[in-house]
């Protein structure tokens, strides 16, 4: 009787077998872009179900945050510019939130009001064609974070000038890696990262090992990272060439033309959301400024290469190196 009681207490006690997680990959297109989604978990089953439900979530996220979908949230609130407030989804006001936060601290230098300037540029790009002065007075005249104002109590958004667009190009990304992480969670499966090309979200580094093995830029340096954000901006495949002069798709709200300066940026941060921002501004504020404010935020690191007289400059922050 006593034994039968110790066997079927021990027998109740046991944990179930832990099942070996091995990795699978996909990939599907979104937003405009390849994104790969890489996680460990249990069974091919349960790996399958949770990247079906994270691509669902970047879907989501797109279809409220494309500027190049007209029935899309985003696009509506463009198209609601000088009418006054209107009400947003949560997702959206997290999103323009984030936004202006990196607007004041890089100084305007990154401003998700650039909307007519980036059309301005993709048109440029298109037919090959400087944009004029009086059509780059127009876009600027249109631009600028001061004319979106947000109110998170009432949940609404604010376009205060008539025609003004709005372009989260440089954020929405690593936003929806974010949230597509944070689905792959809650399905238990908390060894994964969302790739969307440029930027990325990382989770729990891959059972026994620490971190995932990541490239910095085109170098050849490897960081082994988890649970953090790494994005990369530059001018190196999205640009024009007129009168000589490269201009890229990233542009400087100040003078509303495309950047000029050859560089590539890498960043290290927080979250997917917070390392696309930033590379974009840091890509705006260029190497001195913009490896100071990288130095100055917490958990963010930053490389840097770009030219000078036609070689090749490299900096990064002094906490970058210490990631090897
Ligand atoms: P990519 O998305 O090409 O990897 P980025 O994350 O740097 O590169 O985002 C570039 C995009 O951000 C542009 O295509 C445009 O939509 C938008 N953008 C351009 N200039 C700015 C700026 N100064 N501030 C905020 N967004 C910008
Ligand atoms: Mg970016």
């Amino acid at each position: 009787m006593r034994a039968a009681l110790v066997l079927c207490l021990l027998g109740s006690c046991s944990l179930p077998e832990e099942q070996p997680l091995s990795e699978y990959k996909f990939t599907e297109s979104h937003m405009g872009t390849k994104v790969g989604v890489t996680l460990y978990a249990p069974s091919p089953e349960k790996a399958d179900e949770a990247a079906h439900a994270a691509f669902a979530e970047i879907a989501a996220i797109d279809a409220r945050m494309s500027d190049y979908k007209p029935e899309s949230e985003l696009s509506r609130l463009s198209a609601s510019a000088g009418s006054g407030p209107q009400k947003v989804s949560l997702e959206l006001l997290e999103v323009l939130t984030a936004s202006q936060h990196y607007s004041e601290l890089s100084g305007g230098a990154f401003d998700v009001t650039v909307g007519h300037l980036v059309r301005l540029w993709r048109r440029a790009r298109k037919e090959r064609r400087m944009p004029s002065p009086e059509e780059l007075r127009t876009a600027i005249v249109m631009t600028g974070s001061k004319n979106l104002r947000l109110d998170p109590a009432a949940r609404t958004a604010e376009l205060a000038k008539s025609g003004m667009i709005l372009d989260l190009g440089a954020i929405a990304k690593g936003y929806a890696c974010d949230r597509a992480l944070a689905v792959l969670a809650r399905h238990g499966l908390t060894s994964a990262f969302v790739d969307t090309g440029g930027g990325m979200a990382l989770g729990d580094p891959p059972p026994g090992r620490p971190g995932w093995r990541i490239r910095v830029a085109d170098t050849e340096q490897i960081l082994v990272l988890s649970r953090c954000g790494v994005s990369t901006s530059g001018d190196w495949d999205q640009f024009v060439i007129l009168d000589g002069k490269r201009y890229s798709h990233i542009v400087d709200p100040s003078t509303g033309l495309g950047l000029t300066r050859r560089e590539l940026v890498t960043v290290l941060a927080p979250d997917g959301m917070s390392a696309d921002a930033l590379s974009t501004t840091i890509s705006v504020l260029g190497p001195e400024r913009g490896l100071r404010l990288a130095e100055d935020l917490p958990g963010v690191e930053a490389w840097m290469r770009w030219e000078e007289a036609g070689r090749p400059c490299t900096a990064t922050t002094p906490g970058f190196t210490r990631k090897k």
